[in-house]
């Protein structure tokens, strides 16, 4: 068969699109830790979570049984107007390169949020509405998240309350009112409407915020106020398994053109479009039926995966949300201020270390400037602008297709593109103005927030 009978990019019929998300939890042999109360120490059950979470996502956080979580009818339906997302042959970079290697990318920023996060934002506003709430809070860093779930707040008619980290709400006007266009409230954090705020503000003045702080308003306002409970756009299980909606379309374009990748490649900040990205080839890989090479990509300058701890941590500056083990690098660590390319979270998603820890997936760190640019070399032939997040996938597609050259092996390389990067532009703007730096922290600093690790038997 020649290469060109793949067409540029496969898309799925309506009726062959996924109608259950994939747990993945189930079939791990080793199953992610349980989240802890942080006071106690004692896993956290359905009846703790529920004053904070919604009650359907409850059941899906502990679900790590049932591999295939119907999706409903209503989440199929708004799924349609934007998926199935196109996976794209890159089949211009590939000759532009002159690479043997087959390259695949899907594309998740065919939606206003501008990334993947809708896929897990609209299942949330779905059962906060089914369980009669009123509103939700959130925090949001870069925006999409916030983004996304003010658009599924305003389709079901629900209220939503977004923290949004101070710098971001400063340096990046056009989100915000991107998220106020779709009726949502936004609140730059730190704020004085909080108590946790007023105490973090008190303790550093002038600070511009974190997503740690910013988690932190969002669920204390969720939990004193009736009616209302607390999402999250990354890191729980629930948000993978939404975000499972990826890997299976992309699974099953690949399949019916008889397509077996050689590797997955992924960025990874909360791990939840890596997460959704690997799910069914994972789950094959776990089950002995196939064997995929599963790369995480992340920042030099906020390394998780690849000099974090595997601990039990705190989620937030607060302290107020459960413990997760995971690969982190302490729950007070914020990335350096000239750290432009997003994928500032702390920690990764419990699901995610336990598979590293278990050594069925791989993980490198790159220096910011390598990654933008590895976007714009990307951009220039595949016309899409990416975001900084997803151009460190981009890096290392770029880096595996090029040794393919020199080795003249034909692999199969696929990779997520999470977004589009209009709203970054001031970082790319610093990295053509050569102004960008790479800034990498050092062990000292890193061992200064281990330091503050909790202390869990
Ligand atoms: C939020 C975001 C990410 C990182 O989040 P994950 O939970 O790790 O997927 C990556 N790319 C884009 C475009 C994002 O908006």
């Amino acid at each position: 068969m020649s290469t060109k009978e793949i067409p540029y990019k496969i898309y799925l019929e309506e009726h062959e699109m996924p109608k259950a998300w994939y747990n993945l939890r189930a079939d791990m042999v080793n199953k992610p830790a349980p989240l802890l109360h942080p006071g106690t120490h004692q896993p956290m059950s359905l009846e703790e979570l529920s004053p904070v979470f919604c009650e359907e996502l409850c059941k899906q956080e502990l679900n790590n049984t049932d591999p295939y979580i119907e999706i409903p009818e209503e989440i199929r339906n708004f799924y349609k107007m934007y998926r199935p997302s196109p996976l794209i042959r890159a089949y211009c970079l590939e000759e532009k390169l002159g690479t043997p290697a087959k390259i695949y990318y899907k594309f998740e920023g065919n939606n206003t949020s501008g990334s993947h996060k809708l896929n897990s934002a609209i299942a949330q506003a779905y059962y906060a509405k089914q369980q009669g709430l009123k509103g939700v809070t959130t925090e949001t860093g870069a925006g999409q998240w916030g983004t996304a779930l003010s658009m599924s707040c305003s389709y079901f008619d629900l209220d939503c309350k977004v923290f949004m980290v101070k710098v971001s709400y400063e340096q990046k006007p056009f989100r915000r009112e991107v998220m106020r266009t779709y009726g949502a409230e936004v609140t730059p954090s730190p704020s004085t409407t909080t108590e946790i705020g007023k105490k973090i503000l008190e303790a550093h003045p002038g600070t511009t915020g974190s997503l740690g702080c910013a988690i932190s308003e969002a669920v204390e306002v969720a939990t004193s106020t009736p009616g209302y409970r607390y999402v999250l756009g990354s890191v729980l299980n629930q948000v993978l398994l939404h975000q499972s909606i990826i890997g299976l379309e992309t699974k099953a374009a690949l399949d019916k053109y008889d397509i077996v990748p050689d590797m997955v490649i992924g960025c990874a900040g909360g791990g939840s479009n890596l997460g959704g990205l690997i799910a069914p080839f994972m789950g094959e890989k776990i089950k002995g039926n196939a064997d995929y090479r599963i790369i995480a990509v992340e920042p030099q300058s906020c390394p998780s995966f690849t000099r974090g701890k595997y601990a039990y941590d705190f989620a937030d500056t607060g302290m107020v949300c459960p413990l997760a083990k995971m690969y982190t690098l302490g729950s007070n660590f914020i990335p350096a201020p000239n750290h432009a390319g997003g994928l500032r979270y702390h920690g990764m998603s419990p699901v995610l270390s336990q598979l590293y820890d278990d050594g069925l997936m791989e993980a490198v760190a790159v220096p910011q400037t390598e990654v933008f640019q590895a976007a714009e070399e990307f951009a220039r032939v595949e016309g899409i602008l990416p975001a900084p997040e997803s151009s460190h996938a981009i890096k290392i597609a770029l880096d595996e297709a090029k040794k393919c050259i020199e080795t003249g092996e034909e692999k199969t390389i696929v990779f997520g593109l999470t977004g589009t990067g209009y709203f970054d532009m001031v970082a790319y703007e610093k990295f053509h103005n050569g102004v960008m730096d790479d800034y990498i922290p050092t062990d000292a600093e890193l061992e200064k927030y281990f330091a503050t690790l909790p202390l869990v038997e």
